[in-house]
């Protein structure tokens, strides 16, 4: 139901271990598009609380990556908590993978297919199979 309904290909799996990892070392999709321009996150910082508590740390192909400047440098943890904006309290979600993102090694969650790749590679096979009987029937 989860695959057909919702559109999702995987289950959440495990538990947060306070590693703080993924505060560390993060990239933000604003809508449809991974941000990669410093005065558009400038303009965006006005605008939305959470952009509010990030600061720049560095910039690769994929986007700009950022730091929350509420984690805690020593504990690991965060210092707001109990008000830690939804983005937050969602983490991980599978859109994480459609930004080119990955979970850190060490986190305790894990993302599992909902659809085992056997079963896709199975379906993939058979309608290929059914294309390649329909061209030599006709
Ligand atoms: S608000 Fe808290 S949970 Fe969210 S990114 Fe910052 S430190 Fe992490
Ligand atoms: S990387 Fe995973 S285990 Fe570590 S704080 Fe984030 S969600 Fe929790």
């Amino acid at each position: 139901m989860w695959a057909n309904v919702f559109r999702k290909h995987y289950w959440r799996t495990g538990k947060c271990k306070g590693c703080g990892q993924c505060c560390t070392h993060i990239y933000v999709k604003h809508f449809k598009h991974v941000l990669n321009d410093e005065k558009e996150f400038e303009k965006l910082q006005g605008l939305f609380s959470f952009y509010s508590g990030l600061k720049i740390i560095g910039k690769d192909e994929l986007g700009l990556i950022f730091e929350c400047k509420h984690l805690d440098a020593e504990t690991k943890r965060c210092k707001i908590h109990f008000w830690r904006p939804p983005i937050c309290r969602r983490y991980p979600q599978e859109e994480l993978f459609a930004m080119g993102g990955t979970l850190s090694d060490d986190c305790g969650f894990k993302m599992e297919p909902i659809i085992p790749f056997k079963d896709v590679l199975n379906k993939i096979q058979k309608k290929e199979e059914r294309k390649i009987k329909k061209i030599i029937r006709s």
